[in-house]
C-alpha cells in the first residue's frame, strides 16, 4: 500500500487513523533503541491527535489532506513542545516555543508528528556520526551508516517508523541518506518550501524537503510544503502544479535526459553499474537519453564549502550562551567548531576577496554551465553519491567526508531541485539514483520517479 492509498483508506475509515499511529509506536519501540533514527518521540500527542482526527471522520467533518499519516521531523526545525536539539549539546535543552511554517501546515493538513529524528550536529556532516546523541544506524544495511545530515529521517522511514519524515538539505542530506538508506528524498528548488524555523546552516542553500518510501508520499508531502510564505525573504511566489497528477506516469517519450560524463568517472564501479542499469530502464521508458559535460566538478566542493563555512560562523553567533543553551565553542563537536573556526578565518575582511568572493564567482560559474546543460534537456540523472556508505565508526578524514557531497552540492549551488530514488544494491547496500531539473521543474522529477515506479511493478 502506498501513501495515496493509506490516505484513501482513512478517509473511508477502512484504517483507523489509531491503528496507523499504533503500528509504528510499536516498531519504535521495538527497533529504535538500535536504530536510534528519533532522538525523542511522543506517543501520547500523537495517539491523542489520532483520537481527534478519526472523530472528525466519523462525523463527517472536513478532514486535511494529510489526515492521518504519521510524520518524523529532523530536530533542527522548530516543532512547539518538542525538543529542537539539532543534535548538539549546544541546544540539549532548547524547547521548540512555536511551529515553523511547514510544521504549522503539516498540522493544518491533519498530519500528525509523533517525534524528531537524528541528524549530524547542526546538520553539518554525512554520516549522522557526529550527533551529540550517537549514530543513527542504517536499517538496510546494518553496520553502515545511514548517511546524512538527516539521518535520522531516512532510516525512520527505511524502517518503516512514519509514513514521511522531513529533512534539511544545505548539500545533499536529504538526498544522500535516501540514497544510503534506500528510499525516495527530494531537495525541492530553492525557495519553494519555506525555511522559516529551519535553524540554519547555510542560508543561501538551505532547503527543507520530504523523505517517503513511495512516490506519492513525495507528491503529497510537496504539495503541502510548497508555498509562498512572506516570513521567508526566499521564498518563491509559484503557482506551483499538483504534484500527484504526475502518478499514472507510465512512459518518459517526449522527454531528453542527460548523463554526464564526468559525474560517472568519479563514481565507483560498483554504483556505476547499479546506475547504468537505471539508465538503460528510463530509455525503455521512451526517453531519448544523451551525455553531456560538466566542466566544473573540481570547483563544487571548495565553493560549497567556503560559503558553508561563511554563513554558518554568521548563523552560529546567536549561540553566545545567552539567549540559547550553552555557548556553542565550549561544547560543540571537532567538525562544528572547525566551521566555526574557519568561517571566522575565512570573513576576516582582509581575506574576503581572497576566499568568499571567489567562492562566489565560482557559483556563478557553476550556476552557468548548470543552465547551458538545462537549455537542451529535461532531467540530468546520475548516482546521487559517488562512494558507498562506511562502516559505523571508521575513521574519515575531513577531505574523505566531504568526497560524499561532490554529486550533490550542485543542486544546492545553483538551487535546482533534485531527488534520489533507489536504483538497486550492491551487496545488499542500497544505491541511489539522483534526478536533477531546472528550477521550478520539481514536477519532471516526479514524472520520472512515477514512471520507474509505475514500470516495476
Ligand atoms: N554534507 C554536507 C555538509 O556537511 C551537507 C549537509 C547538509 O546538506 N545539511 O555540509
Amino acid at each position: 500500500m502506498n501513501i495515496l492509498e493509506k490516505t484513501e483508506l482513512i478517509k473511508n475509515q477502512e484504517l483507523k487513523v489509531e491503528d496507523n499511529v499504533e503500528n509504528f509506536i510499536d516498531i519504535i519501540n521495538k527497533n529504535n533503541k538500535s536504530i536510534n533514527a528519533f532522538l525523542e518521540i511522543n506517543n501520547n500527542y500523537a495517539l491523542e491527535k489520532a483520537t481527534e482526527i478519526s472523530n472528525k471522520i466519523k462525523n463527517k467533518e472536513k478532514i486535511g489532506s494529510l489526515a492521518g499519516l504519521v510524520f518524523g521531523i529532523k530536530a533542527n526545525i522548530n516543532v512547539e513542545d518538542f525538543t529542537i536539539s539539532a543534535a548538539s549539546k549546544t541546544l540539549e535543552n532548547y524547547i521548540g516555543s512555536y511551529d515553523a511554517t511547514i510544521i504549522k501546515k503539516i498540522k493544518e493538513e491533519d498530519g500528525i508528528i509523533i517525534g524528531m529524528t537524528n541528524l549530524d550536529e547542526f546538520a553539518a556532516g554525512s554520516s549522522t556520526e557526529s550527533s551529540y546523541y550517537g549514530a543513527t544506524k542504517n536499517p538496510s544495511a546494518p553496520k553502515r551508516i545511514s548517511g546524512g545530515s538527516s539521518g535520522g529521517s531516512a532510516a525512520a522511514i527505511a524502517d518503516k517508523m512514519c509514513d514521511i519524515a522531513i529533512g534539511s538539505d544545505t548539500g545533499g542530506s536529504i538526498r544522500n541518506p535516501a540514497s544510503h538508506c534506500g528510499v525516495i528524498g527530494f531537495k525541492p528548488s530553492y525557495g519553494g518550501v519555506s525555511r522559516q524555523g529551519l535553524l540554519d546552516l547555510s542560508m543561501s542553500l538551505d532547503q527543507i524537503g520530504p523523505l517517503s518510501n513511495d512516490s506519492s508520499g513525495i507528491a503529497i508531502a510537496l504539495n503541502n510544503l510548497i508555498d509562498y510564505d512572506p516570513h521567508d525573504c526566499t521564498s518563491l511566489k509559484w503557482d506551483a502544479p499538483n504534484f500527484l497528477d504526475a502518478k499514472n506516469t507510465d512512459d518518459l517519450k517526449g522527454k531528453k535526459i542527460a548523463t554526464i560524463k564526468q559525474f560517472h568517472e568519479l563514481s565507483d564501479e560498483k554504483i556505476n553499474g547499479i546506475i547504468d542499469n537505471s539508465v538503460s530502464k528510463i530509455e525503455d521508458l521512451g526517453a531519448e537519453i544523451v551525455e553531456l559535460e560538466f566542466n566544473y566538478l573540481d570547483l563544487t566542493l571548495p565553493t560549497y564549502y567556503l560559503i558553508n563555512y561563511v554563513e554558518f560562523f554568521s548563523a552560529t553567533r546567536k549561540y553566545d550562551g545567552r539567549k540559547y543553551g550553552y555557548k556553542i565553542e565550549d561544547v560543540c563537536g571537532e567538525e562544528v567548531l572547525r566551521r566555526i573556526n574557519m568561517g571566522s578565518y575565512i570573513s576576516q575582511q582582509e581575506f574576503s576577496g581572497k576566499y568568499y568572493k571567489k567562492a562566489l564567482q565560482a557559483r556563478s560559474l557553476i550556476k552557468n554551465e548548470i543552465n547551458k546543460l538545462f537549455n537542451d534537456v529535461d532531467l540530468i540523472i546520475g548516482s546521487t553519491v559517488p562512494k558507498l556508505p562506511h562502516k559505523i565508526g571508521d575513521k574519515l578524514e575531513p577531505m574523505e567526508m566531504y568526497a560524499y557531497d561532490v554529486l550533490t552540492v550542485i543542486a544546492n549551488l545553483t538551487g535546482i531541485p533534485a531527488g534520489s530514488i533507489k536504483a538497486g544494491e550492491s551487496n545488499g547496500i542500497p544505491v541511489g539514483l539522483q534526478i536533477q531539473s531546472k528550477p521550478q521543474e520539481d514536477y519532471k522529477i516526479l514524472e520520472a520517479m512515477f514512471a520507474l515506479e509505475n514500470s516495476a511493478v
